[in-house]
């Protein structure tokens, strides 16, 4: 079973082919910016944003939501297609994630990996304000301020580790308190110089990929008028006006480049984001003390196919939270949760991994919710039916629909056969669904090979398990 996943090589292809295009680019006399002096390598950035990445989303709960996450990637790639060739790095990773939280912010982590609060998408006016924070923060990236801050702190020795990335997010101590700090401080809280320079580049980048630079210092506006007191990114970048100002004279000696549609499409997240009930506050999330497990480091999967070869379903099981607590179930023990893009998997070691890119899953359960305009649970399934049909061109519907239950509420239960994508062995694809309040279909998926049998029961057992409040 085939699930979509960006292939990060030709993502980074991708990127370099945009640069290229959009170098004819003519600036006046833009502000020139410099590498600080730097002891750690790329690299090394690269490793530490994937360890702070992953102890960040065992804390923050992700917005599981991949029309919003996609469109929030859509606007970070033109970004960063658009960060000036001495400030790309062909190691970098850059992939943006929204996090369910009230407050209005946006970090990113050395090397790339970039979080959007959807409070931060929920107060911007425009698509422009919402790519000038993220652009502003990518600038930190591509500049490499983190570890160019620990640099000059000289104390830590190189990898000293990411503790107390968590709690520095939060609302942890500035630059200015280093004596005590984690060196975790230097990779996000950066001094007045680094804030200047990231609104200048970010300027910059905006303009390159088609934004009014203005639009970043408009957003200075925006969270002054919106956020009020409290942490967010207004308290890690203080002395909103004479941003504001410096930010316009460097727009006035930049040419945007033609560009962005904007409108339509920041308009309809932000009105599917109003359909969610209110996300917690940072403060709220840190309060609970809740870990959501990660699986695989953020944005990877192994990069192998999976062997397909597996362990029986342990007859012990583990209970599991997912979707921000939304849905209860219990899965083997001897399986592991791996966030997807879009849904969360549960399987066994060996069965899950890459071909051509794409994540590929020989054994386990799959939960996801969909959109649907269809209000007819079968029809809705169907949709779902044939929106898997699109990347996984060999399945073919073996059975009718059949009605069961789920969690209590009618639901509809579907076999489909496929050939699996990376062991060229045909497999048992099983369709559960069932309709939320607001409408969105809430599917449970199970794929097994068809000649193990013994995993049918294990599907059984998780069917029964699945508790959906909502
Ligand atoms: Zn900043």
């Amino acid at each position: 079973m085939k699930s979509r996943l960006i292939k990060r090589q030709t993502f980074i292809a991708w990127i370099a082919l945009v640069a290229i295009s959009v170098m004819p680019f003519s600036a006046l006399a833009q502000t020139q910016i410099k590498y600080h002096t730097n002891k750690y390598s790329a690299q090394d950035d690269v490793k530490l944003g994937r360890q702070a990445a992953q102890e960040a989303e065992q804390q923050f709960p992700l917005l599981r939501d991949e029309q919003v996450r996609g469109y929030v990637e859509s606007v970070g790639r033109r970004l960063v297609a658009s960060i000036p060739s001495e400030f790309q790095h062909p190691e970098f990773n850059y992939y943006f994630k929204v996090v369910n939280a009230r407050d209005i912010n946006a970090f990113a982590l050395p090397g790339g990996p970039m979080y959007v609060n959807r409070g931060m998408i929920e107060a911007a006016k425009t698509e422009g304000e919402m790519a000038g924070v993220m652009a502003h923060e990518l600038s930190h990236v591509a500049l490499r301020h983190g570890t160019a801050q620990a640099t000059k702190g000289q104390k830590y020795g190189v990898l000293a580790g990411i503790a107390g990335i968590a709690g520095t997010i939060f609302g942890g101590p500035g630059v200015g308190q280093l004596a005590q700090a984690p060196f975790a401080v230097y990779l996000l809280k950066f001094s007045r110089e680094y804030e200047t320079e990231a609104d200048v580049l970010g300027a910059q980048i905006m303009a390159r990929a088609g934004y009014d630079p203005r639009d970043l210092a408009n957003m200075f506006r925006t969270l002054e008028q919106q956020g009020g007191g409290g942490g967010g990114f207004l308290s890690d970048h203080p002395s909103p006006s004479d941003r504001y100002a410096r930010i316009n004279r460097e727009a006035q000696m930049l040419r945007v480049n033609a560009g962005v549609r904007e409108g339509r499409e920041f308009e309809q997240i932000k009105s599917r984001l109003r359909g969610y009930q209110t996300a917690p506050t940072m403060a709220e999330i840190q309060r609970s003390g809740q870990r959501y497990p990660t699986g695989e480091p953020a944005g990877n999967y192994p990069n192998n196919a999976p062997s397909g070869r597996v362990e029986y379903p342990s007859s012990r099981y583990q209970g599991y939270n997912i979707f921000n607590g939304g849905v209860q179930v219990s899965v083997p023990n001897n399986w592991r949760e791996v966030n997807d893009n879009n849904s969360v998997w549960f399987v066994p070691e060996g069965a899950y991994g890459q071909v051509n890119g794409q994540a590929v899953y020989t054994h386990g359960v799959s939960f996801g919710v969909a959109q649907s305009s269809n209000r007819d649970l079968q029809r809705a399934t169907q949709e779902l039916v044939n929106s898997l049909g699109q990347g996984n061109s060999s399945l073919r519907s073996s059975g009718g629909y059949q009605r069961t239950t789920l969690s209590g509420r009618n639901a509809i239960f579907t076999t489909l056969s496929n050939t699996n994508e990376a062991t060229g062995r045909p497999e048992n694809v099983r369709v559960i669904t069932t309709q939320l309040r607001n409408g969105q279909l809430f599917y449970m998926i199970a794929v097994a090979p068809q000649s193990e049998r013994n995993f049918e029961t294990a599907f059984q057992n998780i069917m029964q398990s699945v508790r959906i409040n909502d």
